[in-house]
């Protein structure tokens, strides 16, 4: 019966000419076999698989742009890029009939919404969706399965995939990719490539079951924060979308039309008078949401509800409740259940638990619990003034270190932080007697380091036209240590963008004379004082602009992308010197 079993599935599966062979022949050892021979569940095991991938099985496409435009919208404010580059590809799907294997790589940082919106995608195409992350995976047979004869052999991934949503056109997301681990168990990302590259993939060959597969009806969908670390190889056969951070009126743009509408609902609030006052969302998006995503952000909103929710329910008591022998309320077990929420990925659609679910594991009755009606004279607002009480005191309180104008050897850079979001940062050096030693602090990465030690060299061989020493062949600099620190010391930095920003300081220290702190500047410079371009900079004129910065000096190569990437708003206030050497840096400055 077990034979007849898989040969009714298999009779209505599309399989290949080869894979029926297979399969017949499989069949046929497995006829043959004592059940309680071990190669019998091997072989019974292998005939499980082979039936479960979903040969000739397609969902159908949809290719209407306006049900796209719909649904796009509907997850995720802005991404226009993005949007437009899936609507296009819709296109050209409706005019061919078919999309031929196409791979997109979203990359940005994190929490701008680039695995929800992959999610989002699927549904506007119709298709399946699954989603894998490649983050340190270092086992190739993750990828192309394990060998049958291995004990507790499986499938990879793909296959994985293809049963788990049975069509063979799903959406697959590979998030992560440029954290996939470099060659230590086979190559995974030579395998990844074989798996996701269009002219190799319509016979993906998994070791497991050893027969072609046919992957290029999948629409492959990666996600990666930086570019850097994807292997070349598979990069070049990306089609790269730059999801970019987000500004503060984006963010609010998104706190008040998603994030806060998504929360009421997900913790049961929807017929609740409850305000969350626009001052109070931005008050959370300068006070404790800096970072360029919005994931934060969503946390806290989340919160906010959450706390309110408790609030409301336990200011009701307990004569309030609607059926007074169950021990709980539904509301109590719902506030409880959003607290795991934060620690792990959601995405909208996910974090909607009808109430009836919510905590309802050890129900005798399996009629759903009704939701706590919450009277209509219950009032919730939340203003910047109560903020603290649901999301405790905040955690940004300055924008700079020095307002006022600190002592010379003080200049101001300009960073990016690993969390995506920009920061503006004193840099500070100070000299004492010694013998010629840099002595730099501050968690500083090796870039940086070098950024310093060319600014020094810069200052040392250019003393005399800096007007440092009084003539040209004076060694005065070579009796002085000097010490750069770069404040937060616990914050690690890297990159050579801070190096106009270091030279600054050192010729401030060196000439005493004190830097306006209304100037910050980002720039990386050669060892004979040319300014070449950096990246981040919409983060960083970000940070700038919430910090006050009157006059920002950046390299000239810069231009184009502030011109297009950095809003207007943003920029408003701000003025903008471009560079391409030292000495204008310092010509400014000084
Ligand atoms: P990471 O690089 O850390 O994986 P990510 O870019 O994949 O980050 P997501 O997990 O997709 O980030 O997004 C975090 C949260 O922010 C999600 O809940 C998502 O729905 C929400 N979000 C992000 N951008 C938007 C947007 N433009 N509109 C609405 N919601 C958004
Ligand atoms: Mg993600």
């Amino acid at each position: 019966k077990l034979v007849e079993g898989f040969k009714e599935k298999a009779s209505k599966l599309a399989m290949p000419e080869g894979v029926r062979k297979v399969f017949d022949e499989e069949l046929n050892k497995l006829v043959h076999l004592e059940p309680s021979a071990s190669e019998f569940n091997v072989t019974r095991n292998y005939i499980d698989w082979l039936t479960q991938v979903p040969w000739g099985v397609h969902s159908p496409e949809n290719y209407d742009i306006q049900h796209a435009i719909k649904v796009l919208d509907e997850d995720h404010y802005g991404l226009k890029d993005v949007k437009n580059r899936i609507l296009e590809f819709m296109a050209v799907g409706k005019l061919r009939g078919s999309v031929e294997g196409k791979i997109l790589c979203l990359s940005g940082p994190p929490g701008v919404g680039k695995t929800s919106i992959g999610k989002s995608i699927a549904r506007a195409l119709g298709r399946q969706f699954f989603r894998f992350s490649v983050g340190g995976l270092t086992d190739v047979a993750e990828i192309k399965g394990h060998r049958r004869t291995y004990i507790g052999a499986m499938p990879g991934k793909p296959v994985q995939a293809l049963k788990k949503v049975s069509t063979e056109n799903p959406l697959i997301l590979i998030d992560e990719v440029d954290k996939i681990s470099k060659a230590y168990n086979g190559d995974p990302a030579s395998a990844l490539l074989e798996m996701l590259d269009p002219e190799q993939n319509k016979s993906f060959l998994d070791h497991y079951l050893d027969v072609p597969i046919d992957l290029s009806r999948v629409l492959f969908v990666c996600t990666a924060n930086v570019l850097e670390t994807i292997p070349g190889p598979l990069l070049d056969r990306m089609e790269v979308l730059e999801v970019s951070g987000y500004v503060s009126a984006e963010k609010m743009n998104i706190a008040e039309k998603y994030l806060s509408p998504q929360a009421k609902d997900a913790s049961g609030l929807n017929d609740v008078d409850i305000t969350l006052k626009p001052e109070a969302i931005e008050a959370l998006i300068r006070y404790y949401c800096r970072e360029s995503g919005v994931r934060n952000l969503k946390k806290h909103i989340d919160k906010i509800y959450r706390k309110a929710a408790f609030k409301i329910v336990t200011d009701l008591g307990e004569e309030a409740l609607p059926e007074p022998k169950e021990p709980e309320t539904t509301e109590t077990v719902e506030s409880a259940d959003p607290d795991v929420k934060p620690a792990s990925e959601h995405l909208p659609g996910d974090n909607s638990p009808s109430p009836g679910e919510a905590g309802s594991t050890k129900h005798v009755t399996t009629e759903p619990r009704k939701p706590l009606k919450v009277p209509d004279n219950v009032h919730v607002t939340v203003t910047p003034e109560n903020l603290r009480d649901y999301v405790g005191p905040p955690i940004y309180h300055k924008d700079r270190l020095y307002t006022s104008a600190p002592p010379a050897g003080v200049s101001t850079g300009l960073g990016y932080l690993g969390n995506g979001s920009g920061a503006v940062m004193p840099i500070e050096v100070t000299s004492m007697p010694g013998k010629g030693n840099l002595q730099l602090t501050g968690k500083l990465g090796e870039v940086i380091r070098e950024s310093a030690q060319i600014a020094l060299s810069y200052v040392k061989s250019n003393a005399y036209n800096l007007g440092i020493t009084k003539s040209d062949n004076e060694v005065t600099l070579n009796d002085k240590d000097v010490h750069l620190h770069m404040p937060e010391g616990g914050i690690g930095k890297e990159g050579p963008s801070a190096g106009t920003a270091i030279l600054t300081a050192f010729v401030s220290l060196f000439t005493k004379t004190k830097v306006d702190p209304n100037i910050a500047m980002t720039g990386e410079i050669s060892l004979l004082g040319q300014v070449l371009p950096v990246g981040g900079l919409k983060e960083k004129i970000l940070a700038a602009h919430r910090a006050g910065i009157k006059k920002l000096i950046v390299p000239v190569a810069c231009k184009p992308d502030i011109d297009e990437n950095v809003p207007l708003s943003v920029k408003k206030g701000i003025e903008f010197v471009f560079v391409e050497d030292i000495r204008q840096v310092l010509y400014e400055v000084f």
